[in-house]
């Protein structure tokens, strides 16, 4: 700062002294070589092939279609653009039809982070063959095989599993990517032709809220994200959806249209919780008790509807009160199930009666 206010002038004057210098010799700059352009409308003009980088990114050799889900189960159709078989951009298909009048469109559907898939697609450090552990596990020892190898010894430890232990004793998984037509359907009849087993893959990557795989068995017990336009009052719990659920998020605010209230409970002021009509700011991990407060307050104050809690819940099955748990068939009978459950039958005098538990 010092030498600034003692020098200003004198760096300018050599400022100048310099540039002058420059165009002069002609070294740096040949500003005293362009030629004027007096039309540039003119489709002839020296020092134009620069704009075909413009005019490049506009052409390919064909349009293919794909859903990229990575870990994400939009399954957004995209339109990729394909150059010396090389994907070089991504669009929103954006035809989806619009099924029912009365809901909004789905389009265009995608999301920015979809959109750079193609290029992530190509990134170095993707695995692009099978590696086989060189080392001890988790010394990070790695040895390129061939794919015909890699198939010959996956075969062969499943049938090492299948004359071992039998049939149903092989888990496959397919990845996190879960719930895709394309990545799942592959994994699954897998398992389902040679009798192995395919969880939810969801609850094996721990996804979503994991009470929702111990009661239900699944963690989607609703409906598609276009219902979400017909709902009264939109409760956003551990849910993000402008940053998280992107192409469905449009249902949320279109709510607001037929007079839907929209609350957020979330530790921070997210991008969606700025646009709600009350955001309550709770502490990290408090969900739990915050869900069993409402909870507590439905019943309380006899908010709930009986026909939804007898034919939707768990509600009316009977409870040990030793153990607080479920009456099990396995409680009563040796060798009785441990998915047969007990409700007491008003109908029937009163005594037990055995509830399957295929739907849970
Ligand atoms: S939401 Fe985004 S990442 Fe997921 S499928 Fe759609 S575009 Fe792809």
């Amino acid at each position: 700062m010092k030498l600034w206010k003692l020098k200003r002038r004198d760096f300018l004057k050599g400022l100048g002294a310099t540039a002058t210098g420059a165009v002069v010799s002609g070294n740096g700059w040949a500003l005293n070589r362009l030629e004027p352009i007096a039309n540039t409308l003119n489709t002839e003009y020296p020092y134009r092939s620069w704009e075909d980088l413009y005019r490049n990114e506009w052409d390919w050799d064909h349009i293919g279609h794909a859903a990229h889900c990575i870990n994400c189960m939009g399954n957004c159709g995209w339109n990729v653009y394909v150059k010396d078989g090389l994907v070089i951009r991504e669009e929103q298909i954006a035809k989806y039809p619009q099924v029912n009048p009365n809901v909004p469109d789905a389009n265009p559907r995608g999301c920015q982070k979809g959109a750079i898939h193609s290029t992530a697609m190509y990134e170095a450090d993707r695995l692009r063959y099978p590696l086989k552990r060189a080392g001890e596990r988790g010394e990070g020892k790695w040895q390129r095989i061939s794919w015909d190898q890699a198939t010959e010894e996956i075969a062969d430890k499943i049938i090492d599993i299948f004359e071992k232990y039998g049939p149903g004793k092989l888990k496959t998984h397919q990845g996190s990517g879960n719930q895709t037509m394309v990545r799942q359907s592959g994994p699954s009849r897998f398992a389902s032709l040679v009798g192995g087993i395919q969880l939810d893959g969801f609850t094996t990557v721990g996804d979503l809220i994991t009470g929702a795989h111990l009661a239900y068995g699944n963690p989607l017990e609703s409906f598609t994200s276009d219902a979400w336009f017909d709902a009264d009052y939109i409760l956003l719990g551990m849910i993000n959806p402008n940053a998280t659920r992107i192409p469905d998020a449009h249902y949320v605010w279109e709510a607001k249209y037929n007079g839907a209230r929209i609350a957020s409970t979330a530790p921070d002021y997210n991008p969606s919780s700025i646009h709600t009509d009350l955001w309550m700011p709770i502490k990290q991990g408090s969900d739990p008790f915050l869900g069993m407060s409402f909870v507590n307050v439905i019943i309380e104050e006899q908010l709930y509807r009986p026909e939804f809690m007898k034919e939707q819940t768990d509600l009316p099955m009977l409870v040990r009160t030793d153990n607080g748990k479920l009456l099990r068939e396995s409680d009563l009978v040796d060798g009785g199930s441990e998915e047969v459950f007990y409700h007491w039958d008003l109908n029937n005098k009163g005594s037990p009666q055995k509830t399957e538990n295929k739907a849970r």
